[in-house]
Parts: structure tokens; C-alpha cells; sequence
């Protein structure tokens, strides 16, 4: 009885019911297509609520973090947003002052298995704070992993990159134009092995609108008449549940 209400009550709070207008610094380093889909709300599977309690515990070793930074009191600010402009919107987890230098500081929690053979800081991730260090100014940065089973950290210094910052900035603008322009990117060179494509709630939509780049209007099309097909008993096949 009590799993139901709890499950329900992060299955209703994950529903968004506006779509997406504007790009998240998160979105740096996502699979384009992924990111399409999520801006045209298009058909994608739930979130199991097992993950998004995860993601919820993920906020309280946040809290945790921010309270020693600011005991120590290294911490300028913490959840800070990224100045305004017309391409991208986003949140640092905190801004630090050690020793009279400013770091951007973004904190990510990872499971026991993951920890362990942790070397290296994923590319995603430090595509995400570039971003910031690009918006912030601000030249260095720390990815903080925290092993959410023993609360161990892990920490990896990032220089700003200015070059690889405008790449990201470019594709993030050359995305915006698909967007705009209802042209569904091209699947990922390596789907369906990429990670990212394992957890992707869009699987079965990408899967259907095939590799190549794509008119969204004429896929849903192309969907519909299915559909209408399948409701007059053509066809056994259903496109797009
Ligand atoms: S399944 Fe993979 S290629 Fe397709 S949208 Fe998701 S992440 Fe991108």
C-alpha cells in the first residue's frame, strides 16, 4: 500500500507538463536526439520511481556537501545561477573561494560499484562545468563524486577550456535550429551500446524514427496513418504506443 503512494508521488512529480523552451547546461554533452524529443515532449517511458528516489537521495548528499563547505567557510554561494543570455539557463551546485582562488564546484553522487573504478570524471560531466566555468568566468573548477553507499569522495580538477566551450555553445545553437526547424537529429553513431542510450526514455520512438535525420512532422505523420491502419485492422504492427 505504502510503496503505491510513495511511487505515485514521484511518478506525478516527475511529469512535466510543459515542454521544454530553452537549453540546460545538463543538456551539454546529451545525445542531441534525446534532447529533440525532450523539447517536443514526444512519447517516452516513465522513469521507474526506484531511480528518482535515487535522484532525490542525490539532493540530500548535496545539502551535506554545502554544509561543510560553509562551515569551512569556503562557500560563496551555492545553487547559483548562470548569468543571463539567449542560449542556455543553469545551476551551479557552488561556488568556493580556497586560498583566495574561485572554483565552480559540481557535485555528483555515484553507487559503491561505480566508485571504485571511478579514474576519471565523465566527459558529460565536464562538458556540464565548462559550461560554467565559461558563464562564471571563472578558471577552475572541482567535480566532487560522493559514494552515496560509504560517502567516500572523490575529487577532479578541471581547467576551463575556451575552445571546447564555444564547440559546446555551437551545438547547442546548431540544435536549437533543428529544434526550431522540426528536424529530428541524426541517431548516435554507436546506438543502441552507448550508455546514455541504455537509460534513454526516448528508446522506442528513436528506435522507430530510424538513423538518419528525420521531419518530425512527417514521422508523426507517417505514425498516425499507422495507427489508423492498425484501428481499421490493416495491420497487427503498432508503431507508437
Ligand atoms: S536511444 Fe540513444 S540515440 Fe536514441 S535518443 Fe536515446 S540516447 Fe539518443
Amino acid at each position: 500500500m505504502l510503496k503505491e503512494i510513495i511511487d505515485n508521488f514521484y511518478l506525478d512529480n516527475n511529469r512535466e507538463s510543459y515542454p521544454q523552451k530553452r537549453f540546460y547546461v545538463t543538456d551539454a554533452g546529451k545525445c542531441p536526439r534525446s534532447v529533440f524529443f525532450k523539447f517536443k515532449q514526444a512519447p517516452c517511458r516513465d522513469l521507474e520511481p526506484r531511480i528518482l528516489r535515487l535522484f532525490d537521495h542525490g539532493n540530500y548528499i548535496h545539502e551535506l556537501i554545502i554544509k561543510a563547505l560553509s562551515g569551512q567557510k569556503v562557500l560563496r554561494g551555492d545553487e547559483v545561477n548562470i548569468p543571463a543570455n539567449n542560449l542556455v539557463a543553469g545551476r551551479a551546485d557552488a561556488l568556493i573561494q580556497v586560498a583566495g582562488e574561485d572554483y565552480v564546484v559540481d557535485i555528483k553522487s555515484i553507487n559503491s560499484m561505480g566508485f571504485r573504478v571511478l579514474t576519471k570524471p565523465s566527459l558529460e560531466y565536464i562538458y556540464q562545468i565548462q559550461l560554467y566555468l565559461h558563464f562564471f568566468q571563472i578558471n577552475q573548477g572541482v567535480l566532487l563524486y560522493v559514494n552515496k553507499d560509504t560517502q567516500d569522495l572523490k575529487e577532479f580538477l578541471i581547467d576551463y577550456d575556451e575552445e571546447l566551450c564555444h564547440r559546446l555553445l555551437d551545438d547547442l545553437e546548431l540544435l536549437g535550429q533543428k529544434i526550431a526547424a522540426n528536424r529530428v537529429p541524426v541517431r548516435s553513431g554507436d546506438w543502441p551500446s552507448n550508455g546514455q542510450c541504455r537509460y534513454c526514455p526516448y528508446k522506442e520512438v528513436c528506435s522507430m524514427v530510424g538513423a538518419d535525420e528525420v521531419s518530425w512532422d512527417e514521422f508523426k505523420e507517417r505514425v498516425a496513418k499507422h495507427e489508423e491502419s492498425i484501428k481499421n485492422g490493416e495491420s497487427k504492427k503498432k508503431l507508437l504506443s
